[in-house]
């Protein structure tokens, strides 16, 4: 008798949780409290910024995190499983069932997925038809809050190194001897240029991530799809782009909470 072994060992999905209760419990709440109440009040001190300008960045910094949050929370929350046999399309050999076009089975998930876009480790589950939404406007307001957090923590970590730059405190970190030519022993001041070279890196990351997800959408396929380049067709990018971020894309692309529905044409229950 054939069984069946599976292909991702415990270890695996342990680690790939332990990805995804990261991002959600430390980092991305930990960055926002970080924006607030150390690098905030420094610059409205210190660049003297007004009432209504203090107040304007505080709801700026507030819409940026609910926006990370919300659309990470629902990427994860929503579900994109296949939960009944389709009358046609594919066999699924594992979950003994015919599924739609464009679904297929993941094996860390042990489930089909509609219209199945990739197995995420970040998030620690797959992006399908109900939260690819979710899921690339995660990555588009990660990288437009932390172009903000950037620009002004280099404000701020370029005041903490008045002596001598920040960039010969950079050099210093990536190669030990430079301790020897600068006479101030290294402190904790140190960590700030670790901080805001972590901040580009979640750009680049995000948004390398977040343009060639859009990439897809607008071209209509899917990760898997997109290794074809003859199944690429970017006329329909209008139609293409209503099909993952709903009808009212304009509101789902403010508000996580926003009613948004997906056309019929692509709905499946
Ligand atoms: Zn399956
Ligand atoms: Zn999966």
């Amino acid at each position: 008798m054939k069984m069946f072994t599976p292909k991702y060992p415990l270890i695996q999905k342990i680690f790939s949780k332990v990805q995804c209760y990261t991002i959600v419990f430390l980092l991305t709440p930990g960055i926002f409290v970080f924006q607030m109440t150390v690098v905030f009040p420094h610059l409205a001190t210190t660049l003297d910024a007004s009432i209504p300008k203090q107040v304007a960045h505080i709801c700026l910094a507030t819409f940026c995190f609910i926006n990370v949050v919300g659309n990470m929370i629902f990427s994860i929350l929503i579900d994109s499983t296949v939960k009944r046999p389709n009358k046609e399309g594919t066999f699924c050999e594992y979950c003994r069932m015919l599924r739609p076009a464009k679904s297929w089975h993941c094996r860390q998930c042990n489930v089909c997925i509609l219209k199945r876009d990739h197995h995420c480790t970040f998030i620690a589950r797959c992006v399908g038809l109900y939260n690819q939404r979710y899921f690339i406007l995660f990555l588009g307001h990660v990288m437009v809050s932390m172009i903000y957090a950037t620009y002004y923590n280099y404000y701020y970590v370029s005041a903490k190194f008045e002596d001598h730059g920040w960039i010969v405190s950079a050099f210093r970190i990536i190669n030990p001897l430079l301790r020897f030519i600068i006479p101030e022993p290294m402190s904790i001041k140190d960590m700030y240029v670790v901080y805001l070279f972590m901040n580009v890196g979640l750009i680049v990351w995000s948004g390398c991530l977040f343009i060639y997800h859009l990439r897809n959408v607008v071209m209509g396929v899917t990760a898997y799809e997109a290794k074809y380049s003859e199944l690429m067709n970017s006329t329909n990018w209008r139609a293409n782009l209503i099909s993952v971020f709903g009808t009212k894309w304009y509101l789902a692309i403010l508000w996580p909470l926003a009613d948004s529905p997906l056309p019929d044409y692509v709905k499946w229950e």
